[in-house]
């Protein structure tokens, strides 16, 4: 466990990192100047060397120099302020602070945000624990075409509670996670679910992101993608 701390403005702040999950402590207002806790900065070495092997494979063909690392607040299912992190494309890291400022001034609680390198670059496990995460070099599940998680262009948020569920041929739903099954009915009610009214989809609808939850073909209700 590691313990930084912040003294800016009137504001101070502890960071508190354990294994999964970063929370922070405000002694003031929960409220923080949103502009100093959302950073897009270029990949740093120690950044880098977390996602090698991971996330940036060794095939990867996407520049790391494209891809930015973000460090947002967002507010967590227990109301708590915590610190997450996501790897991204420069070309959607203005949209992604933008979007995260705002979910934070409006509380959009969300689990956890963390690279997925946390998780072995492992998209089931990194859902299983509603981890919400953008970069990863990887294909669309069960096909060939490269996902535009590649590309560090899509986003996945709460995952667990907004899963991805195809319709296979014989009738029968497939859903991922496979623990996000009891969140594939729509027509519910329940927390954390995205849909048309949501905040999450209408920022990222503003920013010229398209929804899975939107596609025919299948229903990715926890993923955002901007071409
Ligand atoms: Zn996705």
């Amino acid at each position: 466990m590691k313990t930084i701390l912040f003294a800016l403005s009137l504001s101070f702040i502890s960071i508190t990192t354990t294994a999964h999950q970063t929370n922070v402590n405000t002694t003031t207002s929960q409220h923080l100047n949103t502009s100093t806790y959302f950073t897009a900065e270029p990949i740093s070495e120690a950044v880098f060397k977390r996602m090698q092997g991971k996330s940036y494979k060794a095939n990867c063909t996407i520049p790391r120099t494209e891809l930015r690392y973000i460090r947002v607040l967002h507010y967590g299912f227990d109301g708590k302020v915590k610190s997450g992190e996501l790897v991204c494309h420069q070309d959607i890291a203005d949209d992604l602070i933008e979007i995260f400022q705002e979910l934070y001034k409006a509380h959009y609680p969300i689990e956890r945000i963390q690279l997925i390198d946390d998780y072995n670059a492992d998209d089931e496990q990194s859902m299983l624990h509603n981890n919400t995460s953008c970069f990863n070099y990887r294909r669309v599940s069960g096909s060939k075409t490269l996902s535009y998680h590649s590309q560090g262009k899509a986003i996945d948020i709460n995952p667990l509670y907004n899963p991805c569920v195809k319709r296979l041929r014989n009738g029968s739903t497939s859903v991922s996670p496979k623990t996000g099954r009891a969140y594939s009915n729509r027509s519910k009610t329940f927390k954390y679910k995205i849909d048309h009214n949501d905040l999450v989809y209408k920022l990222f609808k503003k920013h010229g992101f398209t929804w899975g939850g939107d596609w025919k073909s299948l229903k990715d209700y926890q993923h955002f993608e901007k071409k």
